[in-house]
């Protein structure tokens, strides 16, 4: 029944990125207890993690997302080199692909067509759509990143580099400064496995948490929300709904003080001239989206509450017409009635119910007058 359904849908379960992030946490859970009970853990394993889960997710964050697939700025290509390096090691797919489906989630959002929309479910946008091959998918337009030679070395050679940079070099990192095999295992488990599981879930909670729980101040058009507190462990990612509404700037979080570690990295190299062009939608721009936005937001508030006024008359009118028709209805048969009842009962029947019609008749009147006062007294579009 189930395969039918996943069949029907266009997709089937991908095995091997299904067993990768069922495994890897797995394999890392393990792995850390088995390694801490023999060996402990230094500053040396913590140092690896730390500076993996920043060259990682960092490379994901100011790499993938701002400069491949929004082009919010320009980067050279030393830096565009570390980005496809410790890119790969994130394992979340080549960047040409990752752009292609992040080009698509801007396009299409919250469509059908958006590959991990939040509106199929908070699983399938978290992690569900990379567990599944979805066959209908179509590849969003990345000519441009085609055309980067390191790139397109790195969609060539993605799996290789990932297990080099993801996976050696931790573990070589950590043979290094703590000497053998165990050492190695060491760098291995912190900053290969357990980063990768980290900064994977990092990633994910932007297509699913971030277009769950937050606010929206510039746009109620799509459901991307801005999460102060996701920004914290996502590099800044987390300010989504400012994201959605103006992509090609390179900040998420537009304010100074605005936790967002991937602009700073981004303008920081900038001094330095690595990094150039970068994109900013000026203030008075973004000042005036929010207020328009709120603007929307209160009347679409006051719009609900006119409509349940109006629904009230709708139900008033509806209901007196219905009496109508029942008086009338109890008219016409007391009127055909002729056994059993007194001509002298009849005819007064026949008075009383004459005088609920004609009282019936002016509630309606009332109802209708009343409306006509009510629309009359509604503020104007300004
Ligand atoms: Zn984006
Ligand atoms: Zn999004």
């Amino acid at each position: 029944m189930e395969t039918q359904t996943a069949e029907a849908e266009g997709w089937k379960l991908d095995p091997l990125n299904a067993s990768f992030l069922t495994g890897i946490p797995i394999l890392a859970a393990v792995g850390m207890v088995w390694y801490t009970m023999n060996y402990g853990v230094s500053s040396v394993e913590l140092g690896i993690f730390g500076f993996m889960y920043i060259a990682c997710g960092l490379s994901i964050t100011a790499g993938y997302h701002r400069l491949f697939s929004h082009r919010t700025h320009k980067a050279t290509w030393p830096l565009r080199l570390f980005y496809a390096l410790f890119g790969a090691g994130a394992f979340q797919n080549s960047a040409i692909k990752w752009c292609s489906d992040h080009r698509r989630h801007h396009l299409v959002t919250d469509s059908d067509d958006d590959p991990y929309t939040v509106l199929k479910g908070f699983f399938w946008a978290h992690i569900g759509w990379v567990m599944v091959s979805q066959e209908e998918a179509v590849v969003e337009k990345v000519d441009d990143l085609q055309d980067d030679p390191i790139l397109a070395f790195q969609d060539r050679h993605i799996f290789l580099l990932g297990f080099l940079v993801g996976m050696i070099l931790p573990g070589v990192a950590g043979w290094y400064f703590l000497g053998g095999v165990a050492g190695f295992l060491g760098g291995f488990i912190w900053g290969g496995l357990f980063r990768i599981v980290i900064v994977h879930h990092a990633t994910f909670l932007i297509n699913s948490a971030a277009h769950t729980w937050g606010t929206q101040p510039y746009s109620t058009a799509n459901t991307s929300k801005d999460s102060p507190l996701l920004s914290l462990f996502t590099y800044g990612e987390g300010y989504h709904n400012f994201h959605h509404t103006f992509q090609a700037d390179y900040r998420n979080g537009h304010k100074w003080h605005h936790w967002d570690p991937t602009k700073w990295w981004i303008r920081g190299f900038s001094f330095i001239k690595v990094t150039s062009g970068l994109h900013k939608i000026p203030d008075k721009t973004i000042e005036s989206r929010r207020m328009k936005t709120t603007y929307e937001k209160i009347a679409r508030e006051e719009n609900k509450e006119l409509q349940e006024s109006a629904m009230s008359f709708v139900d008033r009118l509806r209901s007196s017409y219905s009496q109508l028709d029942a008086h009338r209805k109890a008219l016409k048969d007391a009127k055909q009635k002729k056994t059993g009842v007194s001509n002298e009962n009849r005819k007064s029947m026949c008075i009383d119910l004459k005088h609920e019609i004609k009282q019936t008749k002016q509630a309606i009147a009332q109802i209708r007058n009343e409306f006509q006062q009510w629309m009359n007294g509604l503020p104007t579009a300004a």
